[in-house]
């Protein structure tokens, strides 16, 4: 299951960067076109934190949503939505811009 890993990837890195201290809140951003689920993530989450640090702690997820730059015509706000997208003049050169990040935008830990 990809997404066991992926929340696994996540939890070691927390735990590795707090060290001893205890997590309180995770916030992360998993962009709608990461091809990462986050119900998958939140369902992993609370068996991959237990015994850790980050056990017990609340998990915030944010879904960025997909935007992409047309190479071909300029247009820079292209909605992003299906995996290979097109813009309207029918081209597939897109630049992602946003939402297919998935990243650990903060952590909050007991002080
Ligand atoms: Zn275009």
């Amino acid at each position: 299951m990809h997404e066991l890993a992926v929340t696994q990837g996540i939890v070691e890195m927390i735990v590795d960067r707090v060290r001893d201290r205890r997590v309180l809140a995770v916030n992360l951003a998993i962009g709608q076109i990461s091809g990462v689920a986050p119900h998958a993530i939140r369902f992993c989450f609370d068996l991959v934190a237990a015994g850790t640090v980050v056990e017990g702690a609340r998990l915030h997820i944010d879904t960025p949503i997909g935007r992409a730059r047309c190479r071909s015509c300029g247009l820079d706000d292209l909605v992003v939505e299906a995996p290979i997208p097109l813009c309207g003049c029918g081209s597939a050169d897109l630049e992602v811009t946003s939402g297919d990040e998935l990243v650990v935008t903060s952590v909050e830990v007991a002080v």
